[in-house]
């Protein structure tokens, strides 16, 4: 099943650390503000949840497939 990685943007520190590691370029920092996940680049890998210091994304099953 096809996977995306959904942020909390409440937990969010907006480190950046997220945007650095992702292989698909999936991920920018809102206004500097909190991190959003591009569906349609977003692969599932999970890299950005493992690296993410405030363990604020989780990657689950995609709801809707685009
Ligand atoms: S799960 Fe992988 S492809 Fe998706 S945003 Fe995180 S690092 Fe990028
Ligand atoms: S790694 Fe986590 S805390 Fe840092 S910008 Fe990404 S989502 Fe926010």
């Amino acid at each position: 099943m096809k996977r995306l990685a959904f942020v909390d943007k409440n937990r969010c520190v907006s480190c950046g650390a997220c945007m650095k590691v992702c292989p698909m370029g999936a991920i920018s920092v809102w206004r500097g503000c909190y991190s959003v996940v591009d569906e349609q680049k977003c692969v599932g890998c999970g890299k950005c949840a493992n690296i993410c210091p405030a363990g604020c994304i989780e990657v689950k099953a995609r709801e809707v497939i685009a």
